[in-house]
């Protein structure tokens, strides 16, 4: 019984999982959330500790869960910008460099 799953069972194993935490814990009065935002942005960009008694909350409520889903979507989104800007004034640094040189007498 020390069977291993295949990438694509995992992947099954995860979608299940997200599916019922996004929908089996509708706590429709949002019951024990956190206030303030920034604590579920703290979750969502994964800085609050393991012990932290909100992450076992966010486990247990679907709203809160989604939030943190699209916090870190939307921080997600963000580190790619930042990627793209920077390889894009990389790019433009190198083309006026190159320029400068083509231009020395
Ligand atoms: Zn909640």
């Amino acid at each position: 019984m020390n069977e291993v799953l295949s990438r694509r069972e995992d992947k099954k194993l995860v979608k299940a999982l997200q599916a019922a935490a996004y929908n089996d814990h509708p706590n429709p009065t949002r019951i024990g959330c956190p206030t303030d935002i920034n604590i579920l942005k703290a979750l969502a960009a994964k800085k609050l500790h393991v012990t932290d008694p909100v992450i076992q909350h966010v486990a247990e409520c679907s709203p809160c869960f989604r939030e943190v889903m699209e916090l870190r979507c939307r921080l997600k989104r963000l580190r790619v910008f930042k990627i793209l800007g920077g390889v894009a004034a990389l790019t433009i640094f190198s083309v006026a460099l190159a320029s400068g040189y083509k231009n020395s007498p």
